[in-house]
């Protein structure tokens, strides 16, 4: 029997899609499906997550209904549907009530092998799904279901009837967030419980990670291009004013470039689209309006001009480059005034604290001393143990010394606070500093008290965010950023695993890009300047913003 399905996915695959093997995770994810249990599928960008339902649709009887929150998308997946010989169609608020009701009727009558609708598009649907056989519910993007995501969609809250309504119909929600909370709140607000996860590696290692200080970016980027020739890329911009300024200049330089945000008109944006997809433009300015869901398999590098918010973000974003799997170069330019533009607007959001701790993570990757790739992938909850070897700090590594005792240290520490504490605390436990919230707790008679109290507080701290970049600790984003142990911890504290921790004071990544060692010292003092600066004004009321942007004109 189990020969028999394998038998026919393989085909299937041959058949419909014309590959010969699935890609990792794939076959695990459709048998699930076939056997008609609930799935939770992440996937990195790229990874293959449409043909996880796509696959299931053919296979089992009936129509499978794919809820897609982008219309673009939705027409995107059918025609190619349609170009394999696959019965599909979409349903969506922008066709013309014609076409709608040609769809319906197909639905209705169970012509259809796939139906792709849209959220605020589902309860139209309502009457016919109760009276034809649906084999599968699809919920694409999932995380737009979690209030925590970074692209909510109120309409996704209506999918936790779904499971209610269709106890025995399978539902399969796809991701590329990882994590682990909201992935937690997707099962939930689906009412799926007992579904099977699925996550496959988010390593995408023919990605170079890059990160430079964000001076002087556009000559950085002109300089960059111009050993480009006519590579597709995308760079990133937060707001639509820097989208359209340095697509201009890039023009005027002689590049093919153009811009693209939520505030053009829907025209305007497929004709740039398009553009980019069949290589007339190879360069896109955008914002993060730009990219969900493209499939252009040969985008040779992305640039982040801006910070992003998040990591997840960051990573969806550069995600969109080397989807064939040969090398491309991703570049985010590190900027200290980004990062307190963006605190400004989170500010007063409902999950500000929440906001705020993704945007310290997001902060602390670029301040990394140790492989990017293993910071990245540690927030993914994914461990490596070697360096990548394809990151701007493995092509140039600081200094390193033996850290392991300072990372048993505060490793121990944070197995005695029970995993309850978040880094402020757990350095004040390990400093010994005499202060109220400790003794409140009675921390100051726990093993590890004091244990640190020779090293500074802000080297210590450094330390600290060292081992989360390392994949040695993490942080619970969801209960106020308590520190948790990663498997690798228990390495550290039982099994005798070395830790090296590099020496701070360097800055190094944000200044090794300088070439004279005279360049190097006087960004150097210009950072510590900056941040001095900075540090100071956060505090007041009303601080400068260091940008035209307003909050109309950004979108992240
Ligand atoms: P995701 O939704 O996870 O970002 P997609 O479903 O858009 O990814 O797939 C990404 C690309 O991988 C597409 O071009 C798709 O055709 C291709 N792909 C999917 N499955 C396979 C496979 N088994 N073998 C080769 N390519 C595949
Ligand atoms: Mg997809």
């Amino acid at each position: 029997m189990k020969t028999d399905t394998k038998h026919t996915t393989n085909d299937l695959l041959k058949t419909y899609f014309g590959y010969d093997r699935f890609l990792p995770n794939q076959e695990e994810i459709i048998n699930n499906v076939l056997n008609k249990k609930d799935t939770i599928a992440i996937m990195p960008t790229g990874g293959g997550k449409s043909l996880c339902f796509q696959l299931p649709a053919l296979a089992l009887e009936g129509t499978a209904v794919i809820i897609s929150p982008l219309i673009a998308l939705m027409k995107d997946q059918v025609d190619a549907l349609k170009a394999n010989g696959i019965s599909a169609s979409f349903f969506n608020s922008s066709q013309p009530s014609e076409e709608q009701q040609t769809v319906l009727k197909n639905f209705q009558k169970g012509e259809l092998k796939l139906l792709y609708v849209a959220p605020e598009s589902l309860p139209q649907l309502n009457f016919i799904l109760n009276s034809i056989k649906i084999s599968l519910f699809a919920i694409d993007e999932a995380h737009c279901i979690s209030s925590w995501g970074h692209d909510f969609r109120p309409a996704y809250t209506q999918l936790g009837n779904l499971k209610k309504q269709f106890p025995n119909t399978p539902i399969i929600a796809l991701t590329a967030t990882a994590d682990r909370a909201t992935r937690i709140d997707i099962a939930n607000q689906l009412s799926i419980p007992n579904a099977n996860t699925f996550i496959a590696s988010f390593d995408r290692p023919n990605l170079y990670l890059d990160v430079r200080p964000g001076q002087n970016r556009n000559k950085q980027i002109l300089n960059f291009l111009s050993k480009r020739g006519e590579q597709s890329g995308i760079i990133y911009c937060l707001s639509r004013k820097s989208t359209e300024k340095l697509a201009s200049t890039l023009k005027a330089k002689g590049y093919k470039a153009e811009a693209y945000h939520a505030g053009l008109t829907s025209e305007e944006r497929n004709t740039v689209q398009d553009a980019f997809l069949n290589d007339t433009t190879p360069i896109i300015v955008a914002t993060i309006a730009f990219g969900m869901g493209i499939d252009k398999s040969n985008v040779r590098w992305v640039i982040h001009y801006n910070m992003p918010k998040n990591i997840d973000g960051y990573y969806q974003e550069i995600g969109r480059s080397g989807r064939d799997g040969l090398a491309a170069h991703t570049i985010l330019f590190y900027s200290f005034s980004d990062i307190i533009m963006l605190r400004k607007f989170t500010e007063g959001a409902a999950n500000e604290e929440y906001q705020l701790a993704k945007l310290e993570r997001m902060q602390q990757y670029a301040e990394a001393l140790s492989c990017r790739r293993r910071a990245l992938l540690g927030y993914f909850g994914e461990h490596i143990t070697e360096d990548c070897g394809n990151c701007d700090i493995c092509k140039t590594p600081p200094k390193y010394f033996d850290g392991t005792l300072i990372a048993q240290k505060v490793c121990s520490a944070v197995a005695r606070l029970q995993e309850q504490e978040a880094l402020g605390m757990v350095l004040d436990v390990l400093r010994g500093s005499q202060n109220a919230q400790v003794f409140e707790k009675g921390y100051q008679n726990i093993k590890t008290f004091g244990a640190a109290k020779d090293i500074s507080w802000r080297d210590l701290q450094q330390y600290i965010i060292q081992l989360l970049n390392q994949g040695i600790l993490e942080i619970h984003f969801h209960e106020n950023g308590r520190l948790l142990l990663s498997p690798s911890a228990k390495k550290v504290l039982f099994e005798g695993k070395k830790v090296r921790l590099a020496h701070i004071n360097q800055e190094k990544n944000q200044v090794a890009s300088e070439k004279t060692p005279r360049k190097r010292a006087e960004l150097f003092d210009q950072l510590r300047n900056l941040r001095m600066k900075l540090a100071q004004e956060i505090d007041k009321p009303a601080f400068v913003i260091f940008s035209d942007a307003t909050l109309e004109d950004m979108e992240f």
